[in-house]
């Protein structure tokens, strides 16, 4: 008989399956099951073991139920499985991550979370804009501009003078409100802005205007989720910085 199964939490990163981390790829190589969410990307899902079933748990236009979820998770571990759950980015950053975390210990399932690169960070970094830069940005808040049932997000208020980055995930259908409530709170209608729609994945595209033309801008571009907004003087550097992996010269 198998012995006790387990349930890993992991995170995918943020789309380039060479931002997994290396225990991630470790316990995908030894999953029996994964549970995934949509946005994974397929180059991710080829990590996991060949014979691994992959269970997309996340339609287009439905809700995943919560509970439905973990019992089907916990009876795969009950019955001695290595089950991943396997989430966009970190799993503790937006997501549910953690209600199904405490929802397997409740149910008495040994769980462990694998940390992972979360899009907040790694999609502006990979497009070239640091969210934090000494004399331009001393730190940064990331929020979702996501709100259940068509509700006006809302923005944490912080000043412009503050000097924090603005990161807004979940934010394409909200782009213009997230947009209006930041020059509501002073932003400069010039403040540097970009849109980064499938961050580190060869589909990247960049939009990068003043504040009060990056909704328009990224509109007329036609963008689509998944996308972040990420508003501050940093996003001037993307000019600057050569971030791009630089190909490898062959041995003479
Ligand atoms: N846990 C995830 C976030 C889940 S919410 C993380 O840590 O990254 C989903 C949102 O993440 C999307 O709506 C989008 O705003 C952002 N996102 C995830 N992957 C992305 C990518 N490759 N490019 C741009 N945005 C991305």
């Amino acid at each position: 008989m198998k012995g006790q199964g387990i349930v890993y939490i992991v995170g995918a990163g943020p789309g380039d399956p060479g931002l997994l981390t290396v225990r991630a790829w470790r316990i995908l190589r030894r999953a029996d099951v994964v549970f995934y969410d949509r946005l994974v990307s397929p180059g991710v899902l080829r990590r996991a073991a060949p014979e691994a079933r992959r269970i997309c748990v996340e339609k287009r236009d439905s809700v995943v139920d919560l509970s439905d979820l973990v019992s089907q998770m916990a009876r795969e571990a009950q019955a001695g499985r290595v089950v991943v759950r396997l989430k966009g980015g970190d799993p503790f950053v937006f997501g549910r991550g953690a209600e199904e975390a405490e929802a397997l210990v409740r149910a008495g399932v040994p769980c462990e979370v694998v940390p992972g690169v979360t899009s907040a960070v790694a999609v502006p970094a990979a497009a070239g804009i640091p969210v934090t830069h000494r004399g331009m940005a001393r730190g940064f808040v990331v929020e979702t501009a996501h709100r259940a049932g068509g509700e006006t997000p809302v923005l944490a208020t912080i000043p412009p003078e503050a000097g924090l980055t603005r990161v807004f995930l979940m934010v394409v259908a909200t782009l213009e409100t997230v947009v209006g409530q930041l020059l509501a709170q002073g932003y400069d209608p010039t403040t540097p802005a970009a849109v980064i729609e499938w961050g580190t994945t060869p589909a990247q595209r960049v939009w990068v205007a003043p504040l009060e033309r990056i909704a328009p801008e990224a509109r007329a571009g036609g963008v689509e989720a998944p996308a972040v907004l990420i508003v501050g003087p940093v996003v001037q550097l993307r000019g600057r910085l050569r971030v791009r992996p630089v190909r490898r010269r062959a041995r003479a």
